[in-house]
Protein backbone atom coordinates (compact mmCIF):
# COMPACT_ATOMS: atom_id res chain seq x y z
CA UNK A 1 0.00 0.00 0.00
CA UNK A 2 0.89 3.87 -0.32
CA UNK A 3 2.10 5.59 2.97
CA UNK A 4 3.36 8.95 3.44
CA UNK A 5 6.28 8.61 6.12
CA UNK A 6 8.40 10.79 8.22
CA UNK A 7 12.20 8.75 6.59
CA UNK A 8 14.23 11.02 8.52
CA UNK A 9 14.09 13.90 10.29
CA UNK A 10 12.22 16.39 8.13
CA UNK A 11 11.85 14.31 5.33
CA UNK A 12 7.96 13.39 4.08
CA UNK A 13 7.94 10.66 1.72
CA UNK A 14 5.45 8.97 -0.31
CA UNK A 15 6.33 5.58 -0.27
CA UNK A 16 5.30 1.74 -0.93
CA UNK A 17 4.69 -0.80 2.14
CA UNK A 18 3.47 -3.90 3.38
CA UNK A 19 -0.09 -3.68 4.38
CA UNK A 20 -0.13 -4.07 8.19
CA UNK A 21 -1.87 -6.94 9.84
CA UNK A 22 -4.05 -6.57 12.72
CA UNK A 23 -2.95 -8.65 15.86
CA UNK A 24 -5.00 -9.65 18.80
CA UNK A 25 -7.11 -6.56 19.64
CA UNK A 26 -6.57 -4.79 16.49
CA UNK A 27 -8.46 -3.60 13.45
CA UNK A 28 -7.22 -3.10 10.07
CA UNK A 29 -9.28 0.27 8.80
CA UNK A 30 -9.06 1.53 5.67
CA UNK A 31 -8.72 5.10 6.02
CA UNK A 32 -11.33 7.52 4.59
CA UNK A 33 -9.94 10.38 5.80
CA UNK A 34 -6.79 12.21 7.59
CA UNK A 35 -6.91 15.63 8.72
CA UNK A 36 -3.05 17.51 8.26
CA UNK A 37 -2.43 19.28 11.69
CA UNK A 38 0.25 21.73 13.31
CA UNK A 39 1.66 18.90 15.00
CA UNK A 40 2.62 16.97 12.32
CA UNK A 41 4.67 19.88 11.41
CA UNK A 42 6.66 19.79 14.81
CA UNK A 43 6.75 15.98 14.38
CA UNK A 44 8.86 16.59 11.47
CA UNK A 45 10.69 19.68 12.83
CA UNK A 46 11.60 17.76 16.15
CA UNK A 47 15.19 16.27 16.83
CA UNK A 48 16.48 12.98 15.71
CA UNK A 49 15.29 10.52 18.39
CA UNK A 50 12.50 12.46 19.60
CA UNK A 51 9.85 10.53 17.12
CA UNK A 52 10.41 6.82 15.48
CA UNK A 53 11.53 6.74 12.03
CA UNK A 54 10.40 5.68 9.80
CA UNK A 55 6.71 6.33 10.72
CA UNK A 56 3.36 7.10 8.91
CA UNK A 57 2.84 10.21 10.24
CA UNK A 58 -1.23 11.27 10.42
CA UNK A 59 -3.15 10.79 14.18
CA UNK A 60 -6.53 12.59 13.30
CA UNK A 61 -8.07 9.40 11.03
CA UNK A 62 -11.36 8.44 10.26
CA UNK A 63 -12.04 5.69 8.23
CA UNK A 64 -14.14 2.20 7.66
CA UNK A 65 -13.21 -1.36 9.48
CA UNK A 66 -11.47 -3.58 6.76
CA UNK A 67 -10.55 -6.74 9.10
CA UNK A 68 -11.01 -6.69 13.43
CA UNK A 69 -8.50 -8.81 14.57
CA UNK A 70 -8.67 -11.70 16.66
CA UNK A 71 -10.90 -11.46 19.72
CA UNK A 72 -12.33 -7.68 18.59
CA UNK A 73 -15.88 -7.50 19.53
CA UNK A 74 -18.30 -4.55 18.11
CA UNK A 75 -17.00 -4.13 15.22
CA UNK A 76 -17.62 -5.34 11.65
CA UNK A 77 -16.40 -4.64 8.08
CA UNK A 78 -17.92 -1.58 6.71
CA UNK A 79 -18.81 -0.32 9.97
CA UNK A 80 -17.67 3.77 9.79
CA UNK A 81 -15.29 5.02 12.94
CA UNK A 82 -13.31 7.39 13.86
CA UNK A 83 -9.91 6.77 15.66
CA UNK A 84 -9.23 8.18 19.26
CA UNK A 85 -4.96 8.81 18.88
CA UNK A 86 -3.96 9.05 22.77
CA UNK A 87 -2.37 5.66 23.61
CA UNK A 88 -1.84 6.03 27.39
CA UNK A 89 -0.23 3.52 29.55
CA UNK A 90 -3.31 2.64 30.57
CA UNK A 91 -2.66 1.66 34.63
CA UNK A 92 -1.34 5.34 36.02
CA UNK A 93 -3.17 7.54 38.03
CA UNK A 94 -4.66 9.65 34.80
CA UNK A 95 -5.43 6.50 32.60
CA UNK A 96 -7.66 4.88 35.43
CA UNK A 97 -9.27 8.25 35.10
CA UNK A 98 -9.76 8.39 31.69
CA UNK A 99 -7.44 11.31 31.20
CA UNK A 100 -5.28 9.48 28.76
CA UNK A 101 -4.07 12.70 27.74
CA UNK A 102 -2.22 13.32 31.40
CA UNK A 103 -0.61 9.55 31.10
CA UNK A 104 1.94 10.16 33.47
CA UNK A 105 4.39 7.41 31.87
CA UNK A 106 3.94 7.69 27.86
CA UNK A 107 4.19 11.43 26.86
CA UNK A 108 3.53 11.44 23.79
CA UNK A 109 1.81 7.71 22.85
CA UNK A 110 -0.54 7.29 20.27
CA UNK A 111 -1.08 6.62 16.31
CA UNK A 112 1.20 8.49 14.17
CA UNK A 113 2.90 9.94 17.40
CA UNK A 114 5.05 6.51 18.68
CA UNK A 115 3.78 3.83 15.98
CA UNK A 116 2.47 4.08 12.28
CA UNK A 117 -0.26 7.04 11.45
CA UNK A 118 -3.08 7.13 8.59
CA UNK A 119 -1.82 9.25 6.01
CA UNK A 120 -1.28 5.55 4.35
CA UNK A 121 -4.22 3.36 2.47
CA UNK A 122 -5.23 1.33 5.64
CA UNK A 123 -3.93 1.90 9.33
CA UNK A 124 -3.99 -1.07 11.95
CA UNK A 125 -4.98 0.70 15.67
CA UNK A 126 -6.13 -0.84 18.90
CA UNK A 127 -10.31 -1.81 18.86
CA UNK A 128 -10.24 0.38 21.76
CA UNK A 129 -9.37 3.17 20.10
CA UNK A 130 -12.33 3.22 17.52
CA UNK A 131 -15.37 5.15 18.04
CA UNK A 132 -18.12 4.60 16.06
CA UNK A 133 -19.47 7.74 13.82
CA UNK A 134 -23.12 6.38 12.18
CA UNK A 135 -22.92 7.79 8.69
CA UNK A 136 -21.06 10.73 8.89
CA UNK A 137 -18.55 11.34 6.20
CA UNK A 138 -14.87 10.38 6.85
CA UNK A 139 -13.59 13.96 5.62
CA UNK A 140 -15.89 15.13 8.83
CA UNK A 141 -15.62 12.75 10.88
CA UNK A 142 -11.46 13.04 10.83
CA UNK A 143 -11.32 16.78 11.60
CA UNK A 144 -13.76 15.75 14.86
CA UNK A 145 -10.70 13.52 16.47
CA UNK A 146 -8.56 16.07 16.67
CA UNK A 147 -9.26 19.80 14.75
CA UNK A 148 -12.66 18.98 17.32
CA UNK A 149 -11.65 17.43 20.20
CA UNK A 150 -8.80 20.09 21.30
CA UNK A 151 -10.80 22.96 21.60
CA UNK A 152 -13.72 21.15 23.28
CA UNK A 153 -11.40 19.78 25.62
CA UNK A 154 -10.19 23.38 26.32
CA UNK A 155 -13.44 24.52 26.67
CA UNK A 156 -14.76 21.75 28.69
CA UNK A 157 -11.80 23.11 31.47
CA UNK A 158 -12.77 26.33 30.97
CA UNK A 159 -16.60 25.40 31.63
CA UNK A 160 -16.89 26.26 35.20
CA UNK A 161 -15.86 29.95 33.76
CA UNK A 162 -18.20 29.91 30.85
CA UNK A 163 -21.33 31.11 31.97
CA UNK A 164 -24.08 33.01 30.34
CA UNK A 165 -23.46 36.35 29.32
CA UNK A 166 -19.71 35.89 30.10
CA UNK A 167 -17.31 37.04 27.59
CA UNK A 168 -14.61 34.55 25.73
CA UNK A 169 -12.18 35.52 23.11
CA UNK A 170 -10.79 33.01 20.46
CA UNK A 171 -7.50 34.02 19.12
CA UNK A 172 -6.70 31.78 15.79
CA UNK A 173 -9.84 30.86 13.60
CA UNK A 174 -8.12 28.43 11.43
CA UNK A 175 -8.24 24.33 12.08
CA UNK A 176 -8.80 24.62 15.48
CA UNK A 177 -9.82 27.97 16.07
CA UNK A 178 -13.26 27.84 13.89
CA UNK A 179 -14.52 24.19 15.51
CA UNK A 180 -14.00 26.34 19.10
CA UNK A 181 -16.71 28.90 17.37
CA UNK A 182 -19.23 26.31 16.69
CA UNK A 183 -18.29 24.60 20.54
CA UNK A 184 -18.96 27.66 22.14
CA UNK A 185 -22.13 28.21 20.59
CA UNK A 186 -23.35 24.93 20.83
CA UNK A 187 -22.91 24.29 24.28
CA UNK A 188 -22.61 27.71 25.92
CA UNK A 189 -24.54 31.35 25.96
CA UNK A 190 -21.26 33.12 26.13
CA UNK A 191 -20.46 36.39 24.07
CA UNK A 192 -17.66 35.51 21.66
CA UNK A 193 -15.10 37.67 20.11
CA UNK A 194 -13.02 35.74 17.23
CA UNK A 195 -9.49 37.17 16.53
CA UNK A 196 -7.02 37.14 13.56
CA UNK A 197 -4.67 38.40 11.18
CA UNK A 198 -7.03 37.15 8.25
CA UNK A 199 -10.26 38.96 7.14
CA UNK A 200 -11.25 35.37 5.34
CA UNK A 201 -10.84 33.96 8.92
CA UNK A 202 -12.33 36.50 10.44
CA UNK A 203 -15.37 36.63 7.74
CA UNK A 204 -16.11 32.41 8.42
CA UNK A 205 -16.22 33.77 12.27
CA UNK A 206 -18.49 35.86 12.19
CA UNK A 207 -20.89 32.98 9.83
CA UNK A 208 -20.40 31.10 12.70
CA UNK A 209 -21.82 32.85 15.21
CA UNK A 210 -18.76 35.04 16.64
CA UNK A 211 -20.27 38.32 18.30
CA UNK A 212 -17.55 40.49 17.71
CA UNK A 213 -14.40 40.01 15.39
CA UNK A 214 -11.17 41.75 15.78
CA UNK A 215 -8.46 41.91 13.23
CA UNK A 216 -4.94 41.08 15.05
CA UNK A 217 -2.40 43.80 14.77
CA UNK A 218 -0.57 46.60 16.69
CA UNK A 219 -4.29 48.22 18.13
CA UNK A 220 -5.60 44.85 18.63
CA UNK A 221 -5.62 44.93 22.33
CA UNK A 222 -7.46 47.96 22.46
CA UNK A 223 -10.14 47.48 20.45
CA UNK A 224 -10.67 43.26 22.56
CA UNK A 225 -10.61 45.94 25.59
CA UNK A 226 -13.23 48.11 24.31
CA UNK A 227 -15.56 44.97 23.96
CA UNK A 228 -14.45 43.65 27.06
CA UNK A 229 -13.64 46.01 29.37
CA UNK A 230 -9.98 47.61 30.45
CA UNK A 231 -8.19 46.34 33.42
CA UNK A 232 -9.06 44.86 35.90
CA UNK A 233 -12.12 43.59 34.24
CA UNK A 234 -11.57 41.73 30.85
CA UNK A 235 -12.49 38.43 29.11
CA UNK A 236 -13.53 35.68 31.69
CA UNK A 237 -11.78 32.98 29.49
CA UNK A 238 -9.07 33.51 26.25
CA UNK A 239 -8.58 30.41 24.10
CA UNK A 240 -5.02 31.13 22.17
CA UNK A 241 -4.85 28.85 19.12
CA UNK A 242 -2.05 30.35 17.88
CA UNK A 243 0.34 30.48 20.99
CA UNK A 244 2.70 33.22 19.08
CA UNK A 245 4.56 35.57 21.18
CA UNK A 246 2.09 38.08 19.69
CA UNK A 247 -1.03 36.83 20.67
CA UNK A 248 0.35 35.29 24.15
CA UNK A 249 0.48 39.42 24.88
CA UNK A 250 -2.83 40.05 23.77
CA UNK A 251 -4.17 37.22 25.43
CA UNK A 252 -2.52 38.24 29.16
CA UNK A 253 -3.60 41.88 28.50
CA UNK A 254 -7.06 41.07 27.68
CA UNK A 255 -7.93 38.20 30.45
CA UNK A 256 -10.06 38.99 33.43
CA UNK A 257 -9.21 39.05 37.25
CA UNK A 258 -9.85 35.54 38.02
CA UNK A 259 -10.03 35.13 34.59
CA UNK A 260 -8.64 31.85 32.43
CA UNK A 261 -5.75 31.74 29.99
CA UNK A 262 -6.07 28.26 27.64
CA UNK A 263 -2.93 27.82 25.75
CA UNK A 264 -3.27 25.54 22.85
CA UNK A 265 -1.58 26.83 19.89
CA UNK A 266 1.85 25.75 19.87
CA UNK A 267 3.80 28.34 17.63
CA UNK A 268 6.44 29.28 20.28
CA UNK A 269 5.51 32.26 22.06
CA UNK A 270 5.92 32.66 25.79
CA UNK A 271 3.75 34.01 28.57
CA UNK A 272 5.81 35.50 31.42
CA UNK A 273 3.92 34.91 34.81
CA UNK A 274 4.81 36.97 37.80
CA UNK A 275 3.06 37.26 41.12
CA UNK A 276 2.82 40.62 41.45
CA UNK A 277 0.35 43.44 41.16
CA UNK A 278 1.94 46.29 40.38
CA UNK A 279 3.45 47.67 36.90
CA UNK A 280 4.45 45.94 33.90
CA UNK A 281 1.51 43.48 34.82
CA UNK A 282 2.41 39.83 33.62
CA UNK A 283 -1.04 38.40 34.18
CA UNK A 284 -4.14 39.87 36.33
CA UNK A 285 -4.68 38.10 39.93
CA UNK A 286 -6.42 35.17 40.09
CA UNK A 287 -5.81 34.37 36.83
CA UNK A 288 -4.61 30.53 36.12
CA UNK A 289 -3.44 29.24 32.99
CA UNK A 290 -3.81 26.02 31.68
CA UNK A 291 -2.31 23.99 28.77
CA UNK A 292 -4.39 21.86 27.40
CA UNK A 293 -3.47 18.45 25.36
CA UNK A 294 -6.11 17.13 23.05
CA UNK A 295 -8.56 15.49 25.20
CA UNK A 296 -10.43 11.77 26.29
CA UNK A 297 -12.32 9.40 24.57
CA UNK A 298 -15.60 10.46 26.41
CA UNK A 299 -14.70 13.98 24.97
CA UNK A 300 -14.72 12.48 21.70
CA UNK A 301 -17.85 10.63 22.12
CA UNK A 302 -19.55 13.76 22.52
CA UNK A 303 -17.26 15.88 19.74
CA UNK A 304 -18.62 13.32 17.38
CA UNK A 305 -22.65 13.16 18.80
CA UNK A 306 -22.07 17.45 18.09
CA UNK A 307 -20.66 16.41 14.49
CA UNK A 308 -23.42 13.83 13.96
CA UNK A 309 -26.23 16.20 15.89
CA UNK A 310 -25.06 19.08 12.54
CA UNK A 311 -23.97 21.20 15.29
CA UNK A 312 -20.50 20.69 14.34
CA UNK A 313 -18.59 20.97 10.83
CA UNK A 314 -15.08 21.26 9.63
CA UNK A 315 -14.16 23.92 7.22
CA UNK A 316 -12.05 21.47 4.75
CA UNK A 317 -9.67 21.09 1.92
CA UNK A 318 -8.94 18.36 0.64
CA UNK A 319 -5.61 16.55 -0.99
CA UNK A 320 -5.43 13.28 -2.36
CA UNK A 321 -2.71 11.14 -0.27
CA UNK A 322 0.14 12.40 -3.16
CA UNK A 323 -0.02 15.45 -2.52
CA UNK A 324 0.22 15.31 1.50
CA UNK A 325 3.82 16.62 1.34
CA UNK A 326 2.78 19.75 -0.47
CA UNK A 327 -0.38 20.21 2.06
CA UNK A 328 2.14 20.50 4.72
CA UNK A 329 4.06 22.66 3.07
CA UNK A 330 0.54 24.93 2.51
CA UNK A 331 0.42 24.30 5.93
CA UNK A 332 3.56 25.59 6.93
CA UNK A 333 3.28 28.81 4.96
CA UNK A 334 -0.31 29.46 6.48
CA UNK A 335 -1.95 28.96 3.11
CA UNK A 336 -4.72 26.97 4.15
CA UNK A 337 -8.22 27.85 5.73
CA UNK A 338 -9.83 25.70 7.54
CA UNK A 339 -8.45 22.27 7.92
CA UNK A 340 -6.70 20.73 5.62
CA UNK A 341 -7.66 16.56 4.79
CA UNK A 342 -6.14 14.10 2.87
CA UNK A 343 -8.10 11.12 1.43
CA UNK A 344 -6.24 8.17 0.16
ZN1 LIG B 1 -2.93 17.24 16.01
ZN1 LIG C 1 -0.96 6.41 31.82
Amino acid sequence: MRAVRMTAPGVLELTEVPTPQPGPGEVLLRVGAVGACHSDLHILDAAAGTFPTPMTLGHEIAGTVETPGPGVDGWSPGDRAAVYGIIGCGRCRACLRGEENRCRVVPLGGIGLSRDGGLAEYVVVPASRLLHVGDLDPTQAAPLTDAGLTPYHAVELARPRLRPGTTCVVIGIGGLGHMALQILVATTAVRIVAVDTSVAALDLAGRLGAHHVVQAGPDAVDKIRELVGPPPDGADVVLDFVGAQPTLDTARQVVATGGQLLLVGLAGGTLPVRPVADEPPTVPLETSVVVPFWGTRAELQEVIALGRAGRLHADVQTFPLAEAPEAYEALRRGDIHGRAVIVP
